[in-house]
């Protein structure tokens, strides 16, 4: 099929059936500054038949019984690696890089573990007399909105918790790229019970009516701590569930003692993995000064042999995905530069049209320096040094956010005691940047509330239920 007939028949998943038609907004390839495609963009009559259609999915989904709904999981899963060609084509269009839908393999990986894992059952007390136990019941109809970064991921990660717990789904992708997803829910409509999912593409608006709708029970968000507070504030007003997983300022801390050499590869890996443009990147490097020079050398090396450019250009490093977000960083560069700080590698963005801008590390920047005290997502990293380590704990957490953060020694104990006193919802030794569906995941302080992964992340989309049990009929019988 060629991509013109691909686009055409992409819509909105609802109620079984793929809706297309009405409003559309545009769809820009990254790597050109080029719109590619018209998306239809949803109604707030759209989203009614959705909620609803979800709301009459529920009980069905509900009775299935977990393992069935769980065997399901699994086959979203195989499905969406059987027809990775077709969702791939969208989302590296509308990311602009080649195979961007590589995060479809890590939901697979979700999809199984999921599929492998019976919910909770937590028994408090069982004896002669009584059985107190605690079971996950679904909470109803989940609306899940999800960010530009790792759209496809992101969203199955939520349809999966939230399907295998018996919930149904109201899923919207970020309008900057949407069409991965749409071609990701076409794909599960024929596997999938009609309602119990629903997709629709659109904006802040259509994401905002998802929250404030009666017929929504609970909120998995993914994306900005501003939105997020604003979907906090809307839930909590109408006491639904909600689960923000929100941005960070992540800090990783280096010792003297490390081998720069051996460090260097991992500390840019997980800093610039997607550009920089993931929540849980490197976003900050606190290193130890009798080793500053040398790793802030070794991390300038690495960034030298990326070259951001089109993948046909010979490019290795992919462009910001959205346009404010590559004007926010040039932007941050270009304000700490200003204020004394030094470009080691790139520092200004690559000219021409796509949002292409090189791998930067900077030095000479500080606190009250906009690029260290912000989230900045995309591909730059402060370097700063420090004498005693106390600063850099304090530094890494002087902070309102508090998603991850790192320590890199090779004394494990004190890179454990230092870690320990890291202010977030992670913290490695000698790792960053690590997801998995059996590790929990998310933010304190202004970076989220709730897990995503493991048993916390079951627990998001559940209404957690006591049971007790008096075992002798003998209490009402004579
Ligand atoms: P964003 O908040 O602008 O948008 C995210 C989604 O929310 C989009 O679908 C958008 O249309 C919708 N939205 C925006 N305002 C809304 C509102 N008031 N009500 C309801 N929906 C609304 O975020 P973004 O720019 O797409 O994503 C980047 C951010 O996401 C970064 O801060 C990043 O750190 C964060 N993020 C966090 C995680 C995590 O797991 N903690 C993962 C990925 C991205």
């Amino acid at each position: 099929m060629s991509l013109d007939e691909t686009l055409r028949e992409l819509g909105h998943l609802v109620n079984g059936t793929i809706a297309a038609g009405g409003d559309s907004f545009p769809v820009v390839s990254p790597a050109t500054g080029q719109v590619v495609a018209q998306c239809p963009d949803a109604s707030l009559d759209l989203l009614d038949e959705a909620v609803a259609a979800a709301r009459a999915a529920q009980p069905g989904w509900q009775a299935l019984g977990e393992a069935s709904r769980r065997e399901i999981i699994r086959s979203l899963g195989a499905a969406v690696i059987e027809h990775f060609a077709a969702i791939d084509e969208l989302e590296s269009l509308e990311k602009g890089v080649p195979n961007a839908a590589v995060e479809l393999y890590m939901a697979r990986i979700y999809a199984n573990h999921i599929a492998d894992t019976p919910l909770p059952v937590e028994i408090i007390e069982d004896n002669d007399d009584r059985l107190i136990q605690l079971v996950r019941k679904p909470v109803g109809v989940v609306a899940a909105i999800s960010p530009w970064n790792a759209p496809l991921l992101i969203t199955a990660e939520k349809v999966f918790s939230a399907l295998a717990v018996g919930n149904t789904v109201v899923a919207k992708p970020s309008p900057f790229t949407p069409l991965g997803t749409l071609k990701m829910a076409a794909v599960w409509k024929d596997i999938l019970p009609p309602g119990v999912l629903n997709v629709l593409a659109g904006g802040d608006e259509l994401g905002a009516a998802m929250v404030s709708h009666p017929g929504t029970d609970m909120i998995s968000f993914t994306g900005s701590v501003s939105a997020g507070k604003s979907i906090a504030g809307a839930a909590g007003r109408q006491m639904k569930q909600v689960v923000c997983e929100l941005g960070g300022n992540d800090a990783a801390i280096v010792l003297g003692d490390v081998d720069v050499k051996v460090v260097a590869p991992r500390l840019y890996g997980a800093a610039f993995q997607l550009g920089g443009q993931a929540c849980a990147a490197i976003k900050r490097v606190y290193v130890h000064r009798s080793i500053y020079q040398a790793l802030v050398d070794e991390l300038a090396a690495w960034a030298g042999l990326a070259k951001a450019a089109p993948a046909a250009d010979g490019g290795t490093f992919g462009p910001l995905v959205t346009r404010p977000q590559f004007e926010r960083v040039s932007e941050l560069v270009s304000d700490a530069l200003a204020r004394g700080a030094k470009a080691a590698s790139g520092g200004a963005p690559v000219p021409g049209d796509g949002y292409y801008f090189p791998p930067t590390i900077l030095t000479d920047a500080g606190p009250g320096v906009r690029v260290v005290d912000e989230e900045q997502f995309g591909p730059v990293l402060p370097v700063i040094p420090f004498d005693d380590v106390e600063e850099a704990i304090a530094a890494a957490n002087a902070t309102d956010f508090g998603l991850c953060g790192s320590v890199w020694t090779a004394d494990i104990a004190l890179g454990r005691a230092l870690a320990d006193r890291l202010q977030a919802g992670t913290t490695w030794v000698n790792n960053h940047t690590e997801v998995a569906p059996h590790i929990p995941f998310g933010g304190i302080k202004s970076s989220g509330l709730g897990r995503a992964g493991g048993r916390p992340g079951i627990d998001a989309y559940s209404n957690l239920q006591t049971q007790i049990i008096y075992k002798n009929a003998d209490r009402v019988s004579g």
